[in-house]
C-alpha cells in the first residue's frame, strides 16, 4: 500500500514538474518589444516579439570554393593578410586563426579601407561552435553595407530572437523569408547583390537601397528595399550620403570568424572611387 502511495506521488511531482516546465516553454516571453514603433509600410513593430518566425529550411551541406571571378575585388583571402581592413584608419585589430579573420571581442567594428557603391559581395561566416547566450547574445555580428545597412550575422540554430533581428535579416527591418542557418562552427555563406541608395543634389531619395540576399544559396531577400540605414529600437530614415561607403564587420562581442571575403563594382560611381 506505501509502495503504491510513493509511486502515485512521484507520478504527482512528475507530471506538476512536467507541466510547469511545458507551461513555460508556451507562456514564456519571446525575445522582442512591443513598445517600439510599428516599422512604415508594415503591420509589426521594430524587433517585434510577436512577429512570426521564418520557417526553418536546411540548406543542405556547404559546397565552398576559393575561386573567385577574375574582376573580384579581394577583401580576405586564405594568406593572413588583413591590409583590405581597418579599425578606425588604423590596423585591422581582429585576428587571423586558422585562415579565418576572428573578431576579438571588444577590439570594435573593422571596415573596408575602400569605399564602394553597387556590389555583388560574397563573404563566409561562422558563428563560435561553443554556444554561450541566447538570443541577441548569441554568435552577433553583422555585414554593414555602406557603414550603414547591416545584414544581421547571428546564430539563429535553435536560438529564437525576434525575427527581424535574427541571422541574414535586414537588422531592425525585414526578417529573412526563411531561416537558413547552419549550425554552430558550421561554414555558411551570403552571397548579396546591394544597390546603393540614390538622392538628388537637394538631399531627396530618389531610390532607396536594395539587396538581394542568398544565404547558403538560397534567397531570404529579393531585390528587397532597405528603409533607411540600420538603427535599434526605432525607426529607420534616410538622410543623404555619398555614392560609395565602405563595408564594415561587426564586433558585437562574439568571436566570429570570416572568409573568402570578395566582391565585385557593380557601378560606375565605385569603378570611377578606384581610378
Ligand atoms: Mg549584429
Amino acid at each position: 500500500m506505501i509502495r503504491i502511495k510513493n509511486t502515485l506521488i512521484l507520478l504527482l511531482v512528475t507530471a506538476f514538474f512536467f507541466t510547469a516546465f511545458a507551461g513555460a516553454i508556451d507562456d514564456g516571453p519571446r525575445p522582442g518589444y512591443r513598445d517600439t514603433p510599428i516599422i512604415p509600410g508594415q503591420k509589426w513593430r521594430v524587433h517585434d516579439s510577436e512577429r512570426p518566425y521564418p520557417v526553418v529550411v536546411d540548406p543542405g551541406p556547404g559546397t565552398f570554393s576559393k575561386g573567385r571571378p577574375a574582376d573580384a575585388v579581394v577583401l580576405l583571402d586564405d594568406s593572413g593578410d588583413l591590409s583590405a581592413w581597418s579599425s578606425g584608419g588604423k590596423e585591422a585589430r581582429w585576428a587571423f586563426v586558422e585562415g579565418a579573420m576572428e573578431a576579438r571581442p571588444g577590439s570594435g567594428n573593422i571596415s573596408t579601407r575602400e569605399s564602394f557603391g553597387d556590389i555583388q559581395l560574397h563573404i563566409e561566416f561562422r558563428t563560435p561552435p561553443e554556444v554561450k547566450g541566447s538570443s541577441q547574445g548569441r554568435g552577433n555580428s553583422g555585414v554593414f553595407l555602406m557603414e550603414r545597412y547591416e545584414i544581421q550575422v547571428l546564430d539563429s540554430y535553435e536560438n529564437p530572437t525576434y525575427p527581424d533581428g535574427q541571422c541574414a535579416a535586414f537588422y531592425g527591418q525585414w526578417p529573412p523569408s526563411v531561416n537558413a542557418c547552419r549550425g554552430p562552427g558550421q561554414w555558411q555563406s551570403y552571397d548579396i547583390l546591394f544597390t546603393a541608395p540614390r538622392f538628388s543634389g537637394e538631399g531627396l531619395l530618389l531610390s532607396p537601397a536594395r539587396a538581394t540576399v542568398l544565404h547558403n544559396g538560397i534567397v531570404v531577400h529579393d531585390h528587397r528595399e532597405f528603409l533607411g540605414p540600420t538603427s535599434h529600437r526605432s525607426k529607420p530614415s534616410y538622410s543623404k550620403h555619398g555614392p560609395t561607403g565602405k563595408i564594415s564587420l561587426q564586433d558585437h562581442g562574439n568571436p566570429i570568424r570570416f572568409r573568402n571575403v570578395w566582391l565585385r563594382r557593380l557601378d560606375d560611381a565605385s569603378r570611377s572611387d578606384s581610378r
